[in-house]
């Protein structure tokens, strides 16, 4: 056949090795699974099913929702399950495709990190066809969800070591219009604190996948502790609700907080590293200031006691910037480099 193109078939042109039990093309309301093949001694043709949901209907955007991509944050996945019941196929103009526990393993161990192969599957992207459960799962987003995707909302919390003020969190990007419809969805969420955040190390994190590829990701730090509270998840679910709206893939616009009760979404920023506290100690953290409260420079927020040596005073720790305690340690104990607490100011705009 004159005309055709050669593709020649080299390692990047594989297939994912997960495969999806439902089509993504089709309209409705569909629950399915993502096949990750896990071959090991109990279960030599086994494999991890990874529950995902597509709804589509109509004409518009795709947007992807993921939560447990840490496994022991538990507000996205809640959020997200209620979201995937509740919608109603013939509201939805566009398609929404929802993974509730992405790292599925590390969900049902309540670990941040697999307990298959140790993956942190917010540092492993673009993740490996070939690689570990957890950089197949990364792999089949990438390669396969990512490219359907208009939008992505990747739902996390504090987990075990953390507690944060709820909010909805970007980063600083260096195309403005990327960046300027990227803090209009944030502020659509209304969550208590919308955040532009610093991170300490972007590498790796499926944020950074999708913002290179230019498209819309936004974030959430939704709590923490490991637990639920009825404010967190109904934050987390009129947020991602509130975000379809934005988006018009279903009616009306945004809920803004005070309907619900809530001051309006502050919108705050950590320009820098003087935002992060790290600790230089091991020790029984003691915090002294509480989450959510302001707090000014030089003021302490935290000490630490040598439970080795109670003679020995703790060693304190003090805010290196003025602004509102955004994130803390959320455990009792804390170990040298251990991020004791972070600061936000406010964004100005
Ligand atoms: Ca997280």
């Amino acid at each position: 056949m004159a005309g055709h193109a050669v593709v020649e078939l080299t390692a990047t042109h594989k297939p994912s090795r997960v495969t999806i039990n439902i089509d993504l093309g089709a309209n409705g309301k569909q629950y399915g699974y993502l096949t990750v093949p896990y071959s090991r001694n109990e279960s030599a043709w086994g494999s991890i099913q990874v529950p995902v949901i597509c709804i589509k209907h109509g004409i518009g955007p795709t947007v992807l929702f993921t939560g447990g991509s840490h496994g022991d944050e538990y507000e996205g996945p809640a959020a997200l399950m209620n979201l995937a019941r509740e919608l109603d196929p013939a509201a939805v103009q566009g398609r929404v495709i929802i993974v509730p526990a992405l790292n599925l393993p590390a969900v049902r161990a309540a670990t941040r990190l697999s307990p298959i192969d140790g993956g942190n599957m917010n540092r492993i992207f673009p993740g490996r066809r070939d690689g570990s459960v957890t950089e197949m799962i990364a792999d089949y987003v990438y390669s396969q969800l990512l490219p359907l995707t208009d939008v992505v909302v990747d739902l996390h919390s504090g987990g075990r070591s953390l507690d944060f003020v709820p909010s909805a969190v970007m980063h600083y990007l260096e195309d403005s219009a990327h960046f300027d419809r990227t803090l209009a969805a944030v502020r659509a969420f209304g969550a208590p604190l919308g955040l532009v955040l610093r991170e300490l190390d972007s590498e790796g994190m499926l944020d950074t996948v999708v913002e290179e590829l230019g498209k819309t990701f936004i974030s959430t730090e939704l709590g923490g502790s490991s637990t639920l509270t009825a404010r967190n998840v109904q934050i987390a679910h009129t947020g991602v609700d509130n975000l379809l709206r934005h988006f018009a893939v279903l009616d009306g616009a945004p809920v803004p907080p005070e309907a619900f009760g809530r001051p309006p979404t502050r919108m705050m920023q950590t320009p820098d590293d003087t935002s992060y506290v790290i600790v230089e100690h091991d020790g029984i953290f003691e915090i002294l200031a509480d989450l959510g409260t302001e707090v000014t420079i030089g003021q302490p927020i935290g000490r630490v006691h040598d439970f080795n040596d109670p003679a020995r005073p703790p060693a304190l720790y003090h805010a290196r910037r003025s602004g509102l305690v955004f994130s803390r340690h959320a455990m009792g104990l804390i170990k040298r480099g251990d991020c004791l607490a972070v600061i936000a100011v406010d964004w100005d705009d």
